[in-house]
């Protein structure tokens, strides 16, 4: 597989740092983890064959990792790019994935699943395994952020495994999701004396990565104060595994 950051900020807006969204090709299909408002313009900022997108996971309703789902879907109705597509699109998410889109979509009769292929909509449970794509076999993890925000762990037909913890408070329920992930994208919201108990601060980051012998962690959701700070430095203070940060357009093998 191989993950292309589009977004490793969140929602306030940043310079260089777009809402949470991650590009993820697996062997045969392309993958979207997370849509932010920014992400359908990333997609095609970083020459990615949107039209082609197979499946899109939705971690959680904040509109910072959800709000370009919306959009999107509007402008697949009408993009010449998806005029011959047929494949269908499908999107995984938490309960009530179904209802909030419904909810949007009839707002302005906006026609969001009027499309010329199929839009399957996908509601999965906490800890529930599931083929998130052919191939990719994929777990699910309550997180302690929203009622319904779930992690995602996803395993290739080569045993290669990625985990996203989209956001999340502490808990260390994550070791044993993450335990041996080849990659671990890992919120990391706040340097230090966080201002809300439902992120990360960087000392409980590597308290966990310690804990569960990710191969690499890659920090991201990463808010305004981190522009003052080299986040990997700090990090090598608490643990000496592979951290990278997260930045717009990074592109990592797993
Ligand atoms: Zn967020
Ligand atoms: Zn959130």
């Amino acid at each position: 597989m191989e993950l292309t950051v589009l977004g490793s900020g969140t929602s306030i807006p940043h310079l260089r740092r777009a809402s949470p969204g991650f590009w993820l090709d697996t062997d045969n299909h392309k993958v979207l983890l997370d849509i932010g408002p920014d992400i359908p313009h990333r997609m095609a900022e970083e020459k990615l064959n949107w039209p082609e997108l197979d499946a899109i996971w939705v971690s959680h309703f904040h509109l910072d990792h959800f709000g370009g789902l919306p959009p999107f879907l509007f402008s697949l109705r009408w993009a010449p790019q998806t005029a011959n597509r047929r494949k269908p699109l499908t999107i995984i998410g938490p309960a009530d994935l179904q209802k909030v889109l419904t909810s949007i979509d009839d707002s302005n009769n906006y026609r969001l699943f009027s499309q010329r292929f199929p839009v399957e909509v996908i509601e999965v449970r906490p800890d529930e395994q599931f083929e998130f794509v052919p191939g990719v076999l994929a777990h699910t993890m309550k997180t302690p952020h929203t009622k319904e925000s779930l992690a995602l762990g996803l395993t290739a037909s080569d045993d290669k495994r990625f985990v996203y913890t989209s956001d999340t408070g502490f808990t260390e329920e994550i070791i044993l999701f993450a335990k041996n992930a080849d990659v671990l994208l890992m919120e990391c919201s706040f340097r230090r004396n966080k201002p809300l108990q439902t992120h990360l601060e960087l000392n409980e980051a590597m308290s966990l990565a310690r804990e569960c012998h990710a191969e690499k962690v890659i920090l991201t959701h990463l808010y305004p104060e981190w522009d003052e700070a080299d986040i990997v430095a700090d990090s090598r203070r608490l643990w000496q595994g592979h951290v990278i940060e997260a930045q717009d357009g990074l592109v990592v093998k797993i």
